[in-house]
């Protein structure tokens, strides 16, 4: 659990195991403030989602957008946006419910 943060999903999400560390292209920084719910909820999904690799991944990321390098995504979390999209605010991935 996180203090001061009422996102279930979030909270749901931070309770897992970490899968793996961000992997940011190189020259993307990480976002500041991690607090702020966006950013919170793209780098924790991007640490302990699904990998999607070559043509599972989402529209979006199989053409290198979004600052991680991989596709990350979980089904039950975020309507299924990777965490790529959702820190890009879109709502526009292709695996989005
Ligand atoms: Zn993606
Ligand atoms: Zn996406």
């Amino acid at each position: 659990m996180l203090p001061g943060i009422r996102d279930t999903q979030l909270c749901r999400l931070v309770d897992g195991p970490l899968m793996r560390s961000l992997g940011l292209r190189p020259g993307v920084s990480v976002p500041a403030p991690l607090s702020h719910p966006t950013n919170a909820r793209s780098a924790a999904l991007q640490r302990r989602g699904h990998e999607r690799l070559a043509e599972d991944a989402c529209e979006r990321c199989q053409r290198n957008l979004g600052r991680y390098q991989i596709c990350v995504h979980l089904p039950d979390f975020f309507s299924g946006c990777c965490a790529n999209c959702l820190q890009g605010g879109t709502n526009s991935c292709s695996l989005c419910k």
